[in-house]
């Protein structure tokens, strides 16, 4: 049985599990109740992860990367063996349902099945005869130490996305991840420690502001991955760049599906309901504006997407066969409920009020019905603010270009999607439309994970994205070398040219 099922989640460090003096509470968001306390790490703290990866790296980094491969594809068994462990903790933190928390560790433990191609991903580039006799070729090396810094909103996927590939690549790994939902990191630590992964490669820090700025000024820490929420990771992208690390920061978003007039109605109520309320709303991709081309799209659709939304199946994400459970914690459903009210004084319609559902009232978990606007403006805070809850709002618009025109005005520009039979207005807007992850009657077009995942504008601070391909360029660096042996008795005179072919 793991150490979550005491009261007390400490840090990972090195197979040891270190406390401290700086605690907070952890709560069910299905009761209210505090059910754990997380140990909060401090410099010093840290200091000692970056210690023990110190000690560790060395020898890792020079290991085939197959055997580095070997621990992974070990990895990957332990995580489905412990699947439904894993989404207990993950539904008991932070609140989601079993089913779509299992969802997340699917899709978590594919960037797991990736890292395990790494001697293929690693192979480099090589050139003969680059220069007369001059062999030239570039391989990718690991940079050392690296940290990753995760959201509240997936406990196993997101942390899923950044250090499977960066210790295959022959990093350490120090994991900070959110402090409202800690458990699942350790879980996975002790399934990493299962699989054969010399201690010290993969540590789990807990903490908040304080920890994290001890990892940004750390020089042994040299490249941070981010995920949260777009102040947040702006500041530690400067903070960052500042103290000379590579960072990337994926930040918050406002994702918009534009409904044409032919598209499917019936289909595309369906999926938005899924997109916008699934996880109740507190996804990065989720889809929070419905733009309808043309009254008659939108009155049609409004009245499906209502109908659903009334009828959703609310309750503790522990219990079987639900589509939606509480929100985060207190404060966020009370920003959010915050959010309906001033939705509604600005004079958006508001066809369904989640306020209303009887578990507000009756639970004392953090609950909050669906909620669905309709007649938003693009003045109003409701459109231009990411919400992060079960909060859907429809922009009616005249034409297709009004609507792809409003997209590209956004801040965000995470993901996007539009609903049409059209192959030409697909085409036209997968090309036109200013947004990092495109759908095409796919409301969430979250890339699998031999692609990579990143949005565009306020969505990401930096240039490569979260894993795939571009998890490979980020945690290492590349290093050309060039060769030549020059025949033993030939004399060769100073050359003050610069060397061309
Ligand atoms: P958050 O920004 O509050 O916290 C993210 C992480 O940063 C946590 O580990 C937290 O402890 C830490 N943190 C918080 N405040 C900090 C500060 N001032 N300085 C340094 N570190 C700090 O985000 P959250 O509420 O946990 O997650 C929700 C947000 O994450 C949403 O905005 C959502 O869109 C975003 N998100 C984005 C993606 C993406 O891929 N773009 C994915 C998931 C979530």
């Amino acid at each position: 049985m793991t150490d979550v099922t005491q009261t007390q989640v400490n840090h990972w460090i090195a197979g040891e599990r270190p406390a401290g003096n700086r605690t907070l509470d952890v709560f069910n968001p299905a009761t209210g109740e505090a059910v754990r306390r997380v140990t909060l790490g401090d410099t010093a703290t840290v200091a000692r992860a970056i210690e023990a990866a110190r000690e560790a790296q060395p020898a890792w980094r020079d290991l085939p990367p197959a055997k580095r491969a070997q621990v992974m594809f070990r990895f990957k068994t332990l995580l489905e063996r412990d699947a439904d462990e894993i989404c207990q903790l993950v539904a008991e933190e932070h609140g989601k349902v079993l089913e779509d928390a299992m969802g997340e560790l699917k899709r978590g433990i594919e960037s797991v099945e990736y890292a395990c191609g790494v001697p293929e991903l690693l192979k480099g580039e090589y050139s003969h005869n680059a220069g007369p006799g001059i062999d030239t070729w570039s391989n990718h090396q690991p940079l050392g130490i690296v940290a990753g810094i995760t959201p509240f909103n997936f406990p196993a996927m997101v942390p899923l996305w950044m250090y499977p590939m960066a210790i295959a690549c022959g990093n350490a790994f120090i994991l900070k991840p959110s402090e409202q939902v800690p458990s699942t990191a350790i879980k996975m630590a002790e399934l990493l420690d299962e699989a054969g992964l010399p201690r010290g490669l993969f540590s789990v820090v807990h903490g908040d502001r304080e920890t994290v700025e001890a990892l940004i000024d750390a020089p042994d820490v040299k490249a941070l991955s981010f995920v949260g929420s777009t102040p947040v990771a702006r500041s530690i992208y400067r903070r960052g760049a500042e103290n000379g690390k590579r960072v990337q920061a994926l930040g918050g978003a406002k994702n918009h599906a534009i409904v044409l007039p032919d598209a499917d109605l019936d289909n595309a109520a369906s999926t938005l309901i899924g997109a916008a309320f699934g996880s109740a709303g507190e996804r990065c991709m989720a889809i929070s504006v419905a733009v309808c081309v043309g009254d008659e799209t939108a009155d049609a659709l409004v009245g499906k997407l209502a109908d659903q939304a009334r009828t959703l199946k609310i309750g503790p994400g522990t219990e079987k066969g639900l589509d939606m459970g509480a929100l985060v914690n207190a404060g966020h459903r009370d920003k959010v409920a915050g959010y309906i009210e001033r939705g509604e004084q600005a004079g958006a319609e508001l066809v369904v009020d989640g306020r209303e559902h009887p578990l507000v009232e009756e639970s004392k978990g953090y609950f909050l019905g669906a909620t669905l606007f309709d007649r938003v403006t693009p003045a109003m805070d409701i459109y231009r603010d990411e919400i992060f809850g079960p909060v859907l709002c429809v922009v009616r618009v005249e034409t297709f270009e009004e609507a792809i025109a409003l997209i590209n005005a956004h801040q965000y520009g995470n993901g996007t999607c539009v609903f049409t039979r059209d192959g030409e207005a697909g085409r036209r807007f997968s090309d036109a439309i200013e947004v990092g992850m495109v759908g095409i009657n796919v409301p969430l077009p979250v890339p699998v994970a031999f692609h990579s995942f990143g949005g565009w504008k306020e969505s990401l601070f930096g240039d490569l994205h979260a894993y795939g391909p571009d998890a490979v360029r980020f945690y290492t660096r590349r290093k050309a070398v060039s060769q030549r042996w020059p025949q033993r008795a030939q004399q060769e005179s100073a050359q003050f040219n610069f060397p061309s072919n």
